[in-house]
C-alpha cells in the first residue's frame, strides 16, 4: 500500500510550491488536483506516465475512493490542494476514510493565499503598536459560522482580518465591520488571483467603495479580502519600529546600547 500526500500547491504561481511539495509531485504515481487553481503545478512537475486527474466534478466519497485505489497501485499519491491544505480544504473529511482504509498519509504545508495577497501588495499583516494579530476567517454564507465567530464579533478586535470565500459578499462585510465600529473610510485591499503570473489584480479602496471598485474590475471570485489598520503603512511618514531591530533593545543575539541622553 502506498502513501497519500496532501500537498499545498501554494496560491497559483507554480514557483510558490515548497521544495518538498515539488519533490513529491516529481515522484508521484498519481496526482489528484483541486480544480483549475493548481493544475499548472501538477502538469509542470508530474513525471511522465503519472495518472493526473482534476477533482472538480468529484464528490468527497469519489475522491476518497480514488485516492485509496491509487494508493494500492502506486508508492506515492499526491492530493494537491490550493494554498495551504489546512485552510478550507476539507482535509479531515478526506483523511478519515483513508485512515479507515489503513492508508498512510502525510501533509505538506503551502503558502496560503492570505500571505500571497499581502506579499503582492507589500503589506505587513502585523505592525508594532498597530496590530499584532491576524484573524483568518470568512463571512457566513451557505456555510454557517459557529457561535462566537460571526464577522461582527471577530471584527470587534480591530486587528487584521483576512477573509476567504467572501468576495461576493462585500456588502455584508461592510455591514458587519461598521457594526463592529470600523470607520466607513477604513482601508480594504482585495487581491484577485494573488501570485498568478500575468493575472493578479490589486484593488485598493475603503469599506465605502471597495464593492463598486471590484465590480468595475469584474472581480467576483478567487479573491482575498484584507481589512486591517496596518494597510497602506508603506506610505506612512512615521512608524513605530519593531523592537527587534531597535538599537536599545537587548535580546538573545544582540546587546542593546542605551540611547544618548
Ligand atoms: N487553502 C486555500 C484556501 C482555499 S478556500 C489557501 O490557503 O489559500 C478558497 C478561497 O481562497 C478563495 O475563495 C479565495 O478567497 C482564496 N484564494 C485562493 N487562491 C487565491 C489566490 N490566488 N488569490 C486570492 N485569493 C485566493
Amino acid at each position: 500500500m502506498g502513501k497519500v500526500w496532501f500537498v499545498g500547491a501554494g496560491p497559483g504561481d507554480p514557483e510558490l510550491i515548497t521544495v518538498k511539495g515539488r519533490r513529491l509531485l516529481k515522484g508521484a504515481g498519481a496526482i489528484l488536483y483541486a480544480g483549475s487553481l493548481v493544475d499548472q503545478a501538477a502538469t509542470l512537475y508530474a513525471p511522465a506516465g503519472c495518472v493526473i486527474r482534476d477533482s472538480k466534478d468529484m464528490t468527497l466519497e469519489e475522491i476518497a475512493a480514488w485516492l485509496i485505489d491509487q494508493a494500492r497501485r502506486h508508492e506515492a499519491v499526491v492530493r494537491l490542494q490550493t494554498g495551504d491544505p489546512t485552510l478550507y480544504g476539507a482535509l479531515i473529511e478526506m483523511v478519515q476514510p483513508l485512515d479507515a482504509a489503513g492508508v498512510e498519509i502525510g501533509v505538506v504545508p503551502g503558502v496560503s493565499s492570505a500571505m500571497a495577497a499581502a506579499a503582492a501588495a507589500t503589506e505587513s499583516l502585523t505592525l508594532p503598536e498597530v496590530t499584532q494579530t491576524v484573524i483568518l476567517t470568512r463571512i457566513a454564507d451557505r456555510t454557517p459560522m459557529p457561535d462566537g465567530e460571526s464577522l461582527r464579533e471577530l471584527a470587534l478586535h480591530h486587528c487584521t482580518l483576512c477573509l476567504f470565500l467572501s468576495i461576493t459578499l462585500l456588502h455584508k462585510v461592510k455591514e458587519e465591520l461598521l457594526a463592529a465600529g470600523w470607520s466607513v473610510d477604513a482601508p480594504v485591499l482585495v487581491v484577485h488571483k494573488a501570485s498568478w503570473p500575468g493575472e493578479e489584480k490589486l484593488i485598493r479602496g475603503t469599506l465605502a467603495d471597495i464593492r463598486d471598485k471590484c465590480r468595475a474590475e469584474k472581480v467576483a471570485s478567487q479573491a482575498m479580502i484584507i481589512v486591517s489598520p496596518a494597510l497602506g503603512a508603506r506610505q506612512w511618514p512615521e512608524l513605530k519600529r519593531s523592537k527587534l531591530y531597535d538599537a536599545s533593545f537587548t535580546h538573545r543575539f544582540r546587546k542593546g546600547v542605551k540611547a544618548a541622553q
